[in-house]
């Protein structure tokens, strides 16, 4: 009796104490003497790091961290000069770290050392006068231009998709071909560019939207991404993000962040732009609530219904599509009963090109202890599922089932990519009451709704 009773305590301190946020930003340090930041993290984290100009700054990111207290804007030395700490987006922390006007860094030379993902040292290499390393580079071709490290084609588009790379067998062409942006006229009349830099030989301008590098053959694979200015030709190692304050100097390098202990770290994230939008409702995305009317759906921990869990947060996500410019219809907005047939058939009548139920999952009142999050796909919803797994994940705090195979009938009877997520187990001591609770509803819709954009951004 009384040790059911310290159980029970025990439990729901645990529930308690069960962060809504995946990681909290903890504190921050710099030492001038040795050029180093040092911060940590309550749970492990994969920074990503960029590097802008203008005046240049390191950019990291910080996925699934709250700042959780006001913004930091700190003098902290003279020629690393500034830190400024603060929440980028409802999801990321941003760290930045500042050089005085005029002063660079080499990025190859930041150097990133973690303890457990959690604590992070990022030594910087001493800035030095911009100046000299760019005039070697200056080759002087309208919108081209040789960067610290790789080559950056002025464009006026921003929105890169289907980026095609094939390397040829003798390693020395690497084919790289892309949708979403036009490489401009004048380099296609010059046709190619000598460069001689970082293992490039030369760029030919095959057409619009394709690029050949000659390359020596123990050069690493390269890519382009794409920036707010244009596009980066940049080694294959990492995307440009957002830009932390785009100008019109800015060339944003990425460096390459060690992986920290995978066993703390969060799987690897892509960050949407905050201004992504799909033009033109283009898009069109079903959203199947699980359940409704004399279907309950599961029947959890005090009577929680599935049916009551999976309609406000279906709706949320259906509000968040629209909001980016996503067409979105539903297979039921209220509470009432549709038949699983009605389901795949009106997503088929609408010629939808996602279709995404959304179901809690259910187990034997007497397993709590079973809790988390699954995405199920049955053929051509797999990578949907996998994004939007891998966003719930990187997202909230909650347990990870992975991503399954299943012949449920929505997914086999509905032609569109079709996943099933289980927003998590309203049987489960974790998490039904977080899965009663409207602002980790909204948390979870945020995330699906962010998985499925990413999705959208990588395919349509
Ligand atoms: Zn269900």
């Amino acid at each position: 009796m009384q040790l059911r009773w310290f159980a029970l305590v025990v439990l729901s301190l645990l529930m308690w104490a069960t962060p809504a946020q995946a990681g909290r930003f903890l504190q921050w340090r710099f030492r001038e003497a040795e050029n180093r930041l040092t911060f940590s993290t309550d749970t492990g984290v994969q920074p990503t790091a960029q590097l802008l100009s203008n005046p240049t700054r390191l950019v990291i990111d910080l996925p699934g961290t709250q700042l959780g207290r006001s913004s930091v804007n700190q003098r902290v030395g003279s020629l690393i000069r500034r830190v400024r700490i603060g929440q980028f987006n409802r999801f990321t922390t941003r760290v930045v770290v500042e050089m005085a006007p005029g002063y660079t860094i080499d990025p190859e030379q930041v150097q990133f050392l973690s303890a457990r993902g959690r604590q992070w040292s990022v030594i910087l290499p001493e800035p030095q006068r911009i100046g000299q390393q760019q005039q070697t580079d200056n080759l002087s071709i309208p919108n081209f231009r040789v960067t610290q490290n790789g080559f950056f084609i002025r464009t006026n588009a921003t929105r890169l998709r289907r980026i095609d790379v094939d390397r040829s067998r003798d390693r020395r062409t690497i084919d790289i071909e892309f949708k979403g942006a036009d490489i401009p006229e004048n380099l296609l009349d010059l046709r190619r560019v000598e460069l001689d830099r970082y293992g490039v030989e030369e760029i030919e301008f095959k057409d619009d939207d394709r690029l050949i590098l000659t390359v020596a053959p123990d050069s690493p694979d390269w890519t382009v991404s794409g920036g707010s200015l244009g596009l980066s030709i940049v080694p294959r190692s990492g995307r440009v993000l957002d830009n932390d304050r785009p100008t019109a100097n800015d060339d944003p390098i990425i460096i390459a962040v060690p992986r920290p202990d995978p066993s703390t770290a969060p799987p690897p994230t892509t960050t949407l732009p905050d201004d992504f939008r799909v033009p033109n409702a283009r898009v069109l995305t079903m959203i199947d609530p699980g359940h409704g009317g004399k279907d309950p759906g599961a029947i959890g921990i005090g009577g929680l219904q599935e049916k009551d869990v999976v309609l406000p947060i279906s709706l949320e996500v259906a509000r968040l599509l629209s909001e980016r410019g996503v067409s979105v219809l539903m297979t039921r907005s209220d509470d009432r009963f549709i038949s699983l047939q009605a389901r795949s058939a009106a997503s088929n009548r609408a010629r939808a090109d996602l279709f995404v139920s959304i179901h809690a999952n259910a187990i034997s009142l007497s397993r709590p202890d079973v809790n988390g999050v699954e995405t199920y796909y049955y053929t051509s919803g797999r990578r949907l599922a996998e994004t939007v797994q891998r966003q719930i994940l990187s997202e909230i705090s909650i347990g990870n089932r992975g991503v399954k195979r299943a012949r449920f009938y929505v997914l086999r009877h509905t032609s569109a990519p079709s996943i099933l997520v289980e927003v998590g187990f309203v049987t489960g001591a974790q998490d039904a009451p977080r899965l009663a609770d409207p602002a980790f509803r909204d948390q979870m819709a945020q995330a699906i709704a962010n998985g499925i954009l990413i999705y959208i951004s990588e395919n349509f």
